[in-house]
């Protein structure tokens, strides 16, 4: 028997593909999704902050296209950074046209000055992220949009983070590209996602609920609890009446993040809990708010790396989907990162989104907000630090060991994407049924 542990996308994806191989998939909330998951308010729909697909797998593209037949919408990117009291183009280093010229030019001379500086010799895992953006892109776009920008994401200095992740989410341009941006030039897409994918209703919940019709019952509102790693006994509490029921396993594939699965394991060495304690992310606060107002932007999503506004991206979802919220409305997003310990109460969140909002012309101080709603994201964006590039390869290669294995987000504790979390219970469902069917190693 495999038991799945977490109905998000890797949970869900691990079950479809197991076809023909026992398996049980224990969810602690009352519906499948994670954090691909959307909720209706007083006739809006939000997800939990803007998820859009995009896609560098065509396999895992092929099979959401599959899934979701007829329902996906493609849309070009229109996504900008808000500073200098201006609209730039997404992504920075190659859109600095319409920036005050002083900010232009630093930014081009310093670009220009990687060209020739000789590259730190040190590798991704030691190079710290602050280094990697003054190697590749220079001390003017440092300052003017990723030191900023990251460090309001981030809550920690950049110093403190490692560049084994930047490569594909943030690619150096090619001097030409960084010179015709600066004089507004325009003659190709940039970025990993110049155009996405989004459901033509209904969010981006559509996605998870795909999968239900290809695996057998989720079992919704049952929390893990315990895992026995020795005897491969898994301990899972019902939230509705606290009835605990216990399952043997020959695989557990868990999909929650590290630090909460080593704490439900008490037999596993204590130096690797102690690794997977030590672990460290930002947390989100996702405000949701909707006014009575059409078309508050004609932008998709906007970056603000100013530290003068509370967040650091508001997305439009009408604008991916005009059914998901009341004609004559606009509804937004509005993304504010913390630690996970230090959070703002509700009231105050909305309040500093509201003031943020009017502050950059997007909200007027006559709009009446007809919803205000906050969710919390506790896990949201892991750190890439010298800590987790030891901690992490030794803590699943010991799960491993014991036969569990842990993928997704926050199983692999990296910045894994709709389509990679996808993939990865693809990938280890077709593993699992290659051991079954070889008898699975001890
Ligand atoms: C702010 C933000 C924006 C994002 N935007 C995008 C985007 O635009 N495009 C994109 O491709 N990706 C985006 N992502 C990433 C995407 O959300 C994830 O890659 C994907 O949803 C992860 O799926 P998962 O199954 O690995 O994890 P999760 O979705 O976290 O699933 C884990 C599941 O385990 C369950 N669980 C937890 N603990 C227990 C327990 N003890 N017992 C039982 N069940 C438990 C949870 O309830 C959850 O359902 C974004 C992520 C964040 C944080």
């Amino acid at each position: 028997m495999i038991i799945i542990v977490g109905a998000g996308l890797a949970g869900l994806s691990t079950a479809y593909h197991l076809s023909g191989v026992p398996y049980r998939l224990y969810e602690r909330e009352q519906e499948v999704g994670g954090l691909c998951r959307s909720y209706q308010k007083d006739g809006f729909t939000f997800d939990y902050t803007g998820h859009l697909l995009h896609f560098r797998q065509p396999e895992i593209k092929a099979l959401v296209e599959h899934l979701l037949a007829g329902q996906l919408q493609r849309h070009a990117r229109k996504s900008f950074i808000y500073s200098h009291q201006t609209y730039t183009e997404y992504p920075f280093q190659v859109n600095t046209f319409g920036l005050p010229p002083e900010v232009v030019r630093e930014c081009l001379l310093g670009f220009i000055e990687t060209l020739t500086k000789p590259v730190t010799s040190s590798g991704p895992m030691q190079r710290s992220f602050k280094d990697w953006i003054l190697d590749n892109l220079g001390e003017g776009m440092a300052k003017h949009f990723m030191v900023p920008f990251n460090e309001k994401l981030w809550k920690v200095s950049l110093d403190e983070l490692t560049s084994d992740w930047v490569s594909w989410l943030v690619p150096k341009p090619e001097l030409k590209d960084v010179v015709n941006g600066a004089l507004g030039i325009k003659d190709k897409a940039f970025g990993y996602n110049p155009s996405f994918l989004y459901p033509a209703s209904n969010g981006i919940k559509v996605l998870p609920e795909s999968f239900l019709p290809g695996i057998r019952g989720v079992r919704n509102g049952m929390e893990l609890m315990e895992v026995n790693t020795k005897r491969k006994r898994a301990v899972f509490r019902q939230r509705a009446d606290g009835r605990v029921r216990e399952e043997a396993y020959e695989s557990l594939v868990s999909t929650i993040p590290i630090p909460e699965l080593l704490k439900r394991c008490p037999d596993f060495p204590q130096q690797l809990k102690d690794a997977a304690e030590a672990l460290r992310w930002v947390s989100v606060s996702n405000v949701n708010l909707a006014v009575a107002r059409e078309q508050v932007s004609d932008k998709h999503w906007l970056y603000f790396p100013e530290p003068a506004y509370p967040f650091y991206r508001v997305g439009f979802p009408m604008n991916f989907s005009p059914a998901l919220g009341r004609s004559g409305c606009s509804s937004m997003y509005v993304e504010l990162s913390h630690r996970p310990t230090e959070q703002l109460s509700d009231e105050e969140l909305i309040t500093r989104s509201r003031q943020g909002l009017e502050q950059a012309g997007i909200l007027k101080p006559d709009d009446e907000l007809v919803v205000a709603d906050v969710k919390n994201l506790h896990y949201a964006y892991v750190y890439f630090d010298q800590h987790r590039a030891r901690a992490v390869p030794a803590i699943v290669a010991e799960l491993e060991r014991r036969g569990i294995y842990s993928i997704g987000r926050y199983g692999r504790w990296e910045h894994t994407s709709m389509e990679d979390a996808i993939g990865q219970g693809k990938r280890l469902a077709e593993q699992l049924r290659t051991w079954g069917a070889q008898a699975v190693p001890a």
